[in-house]
């Protein structure tokens, strides 16, 4: 069930016997040369979708655009400061709060996110504590490439050429869904550097290709497929936890 594909009666009628939601949030940053620039909202989107039916849970519209500053020195990224994000992640709780929802599962499919999706529950939480007090509201975050079962299947998959930016999982993940996009080239070095940046320049003359630690040329869409049904498994059953928790 998508929020943007329903009638605000239809809405009406699930809260009426619910007050779960999935929202799934990415980012718009460069891949590496053989990764899409999407990647992290379209795994998150995917991931959301299959949690929201499993689970007969509302998901809501994906967020886009993340917190993407180490990579503006790539074509084709997109970032919002941390205080923008910060400002809309609040907005979109509080706008689903005060509709009633009150289990808000957020799918995360970018790192960079993390640190602000943390702020942002706080400050709601404060928010709605000054307002009007809601002890019953609720958020819980999920980054899917962390989750057990997809570390597992990685390092089956992958071993030590998973690396943290680019990653074979997420690149298998998006060409499961998009197969005509399928680049599998070998890029030089075969597995990327991995260092500590700080600006986005240092980024890019640090990895030139955009890639940390990773091999994605191993990345294959059946691959994706499996990634995919096991992150489904298993943050559905944190959501089913987490949705029917007191
Ligand atoms: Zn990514």
């Amino acid at each position: 069930m998508r929020l943007h594909l329903c009638t605000w009666p239809q809405v009406e009628a699930y809260l009426a016997r619910s007050n779960a939601v999935v929202l799934p949030i990415g980012s718009t940053e460069q891949h590496g040369p053989t990764g899409l620039i999407g990647t992290d909202a379209l795994c998150a989107e995917a991931i959301a979708r299959g949690v929201g039916e499993r689970l007969e849970a509302m998901v809501a519209p994906t967020l886009p655009v993340g917190m993407a500053q180490h990579h503006m020195a790539f074509p084709g990224s997109m970032t919002l400061k941390p205080s923008t994000l910060l400002a809309l992640l609040e907005d979109c709780l509080l706008s689903l709060a005060r509709h009633g929802f009150a289990r808000v599962l957020v799918v995360n499919g970018h790192g960079g996110n993390a640190a602000t999706l943390s702020a942002a529950f706080a400050e709601t939480q404060m928010v709605l504590d000054g307002w009007s007090p809601r002890p019953d509201f609720r958020t819980r975050l999920v980054n899917w490439w962390e989750l057990a079962g997809i570390d597992r299947l990685s390092a089956e998959l992958y071993g030590d050429a998973v690396g943290s930016h680019a990653t074979p999982p997420e690149v298998a993940v998006t060409w499961s869904l998009f197969p005509e996009t399928a680049d599998a080239r070998v890029l030089k070095p075969r597995i990327a550097a991995r260092a500590p940046f700080h600006s986005a320049a240092d980024f890019r003359a640090r990895f030139p290709d955009g890639r940390i630690g990773s091999d994605p040329s191993l990345a294959k869409p059946e691959h994706g497929a499996r990634l995919l049904a096991a992150a489904v498994d298993e943050i559905a059953e944190i959501g089913r936890a987490f949705f029917s928790a007191p």
